[in-house]
């Protein structure tokens, strides 16, 4: 299943069951901690001055909870939040029909915000500083530039790519926070929760197995979750998801025993088999597995070096021995561990 262990939001992550278990409160969110320290002081200044929260951009890879956080910081300030992604705001009126239905403090959520078409983006600018917009009327000779009020908001971007938003852009961002992978136990938890939400009996060893092969991603854990519940329920009726059983189920769907998807595979194959184990430069990665280079170095590099199979260098990409024998291979004697 090539789709398991992608952290894009596929359909079956949308829908009702997904939106029961995603945390609603910023006590319910798990892990992140830097980052819900910050936003828990903005909350509660903004707050204290009965004003919006400031402007927020959220990056890091897909999956980690950035949609999740902006509903949640909505529901702590007690506004709504309206989101979009920017490949749907091409045309300067999609982003304006957005901002002047805004009230006083809404959130406005915009996915993939370096994507956003330059024109959008430029109204945008008056919009986060002055709460205004600029618009033209008019062609020609006959133009003119109207401004219009709009009600103080709060824009959360997200992005994965932070480097490609341009730096005008970037600098209107009062908050820039960065979003980690998850350690094993914090995904423990997240699947211990969404378990009891779903009424799927768990045991915590059961739970640390579907942890281990999430990538650091709660969207990958809650996936896997549902796969197991679906093994258990044809499979084993009734029984708990025990460490066993979850491992027997994930073992059936052809997850790796450490969450490595074909990309992640082939990279690792490709430096040991035909480079020595390296190093190896980005693009001859990007060549061998027909991803991109940025989503390499943004999505797929970061997990691999977090779980200590890959290393950046000066002279290219290396895989550690610990890499060696996930795949099988035997390390060469001069590579220390
Ligand atoms: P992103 O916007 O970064 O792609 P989402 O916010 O859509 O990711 O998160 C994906 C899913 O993972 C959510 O539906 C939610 O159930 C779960 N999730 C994300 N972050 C957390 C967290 N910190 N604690 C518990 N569940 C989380």
């Amino acid at each position: 299943d090539e789709k398991l262990l992608t952290p894009d939001r596929q359909p079956e992550d949308t829908g009702k069951p997904e939106e029961r278990i995603r945390p609603q409160r910023l006590a319910e969110y798990i892990g992140q901690k830097d980052l819900k320290e910050v936003l828990a002081i903005a909350i509660q200044a903004a707050k204290a001055r009965n004003e919006s929260l400031d402007h927020l951009l959220l990056y890091g890879p897909p999956g980690l909870g950035k949609t999740t956080m902006s509903l949640i910081l909505a529901a702590e300030m007690g506004v709504d939040c309206k989101i979009t992604t920017a490949p749907a705001l091409e045309r300067p009126r999609d982003i304006v029909g957005l901002l002047v239905n805004l009230k006083p403090g809404d959130i406005l959520f915009i996915d993939e915000i370096h994507r956003l078409p330059r024109v959008t983006e430029e109204i945008l600018y008056p919009a986060m500083e002055d709460a205004r917009i600029d618009i033209t009327i008019g062609k020609g000779q006959s133009a003119r530039t109207r401004s219009l009020p709009l009600q103080k908001f709060t824009l959360v971007g997200a992005t994965t790519r932070v480097g490609a938003l341009t730096s005008p852009l970037r600098d209107r961002f009062g908050l820039v926070q960065r979003l980690r992978f998850y350690e094993v136990d914090e995904l423990q938890q997240i699947v211990l929760r969404a378990a009891e939400i779903l009424n799927t009996p768990i045991t915590p060893d059961g739970a640390a197995e579907i942890a281990r092969r999430s990538r650091g991603t709660p969207r990958i854990a809650n996936r896997l979750l549902r796969r197991v519940r679906d093994y258990v329920e044809v499979k084993a009726r009734g029984a708990d998801v025990n460490g066993a059983i979850a491992a027997e189920a994930l073992e059936l769907f052809n997850v790796d025993p450490c969450g490595l998807d074909w990309t992640d595979r082939r990279m690792l194959t490709v430096i040991i088999e035909n480079y020595g184990g390296g190093p190896v430069g980005l693009e001859t990665l990007a060549a061998a597995t027909g991803e991109d280079a940025q989503t390499i170095e943004e999505v797929y590099e970061p997990y691999l070096m977090q779980i200590g199979y890959l290393n950046r260098t000066p002279r290219g990409r290396v895989a550690t021995p610990a890499a060696w024998r996930h795949l099988g291979y035997t390390p060469p004697d001069n590579q220390l561990s």
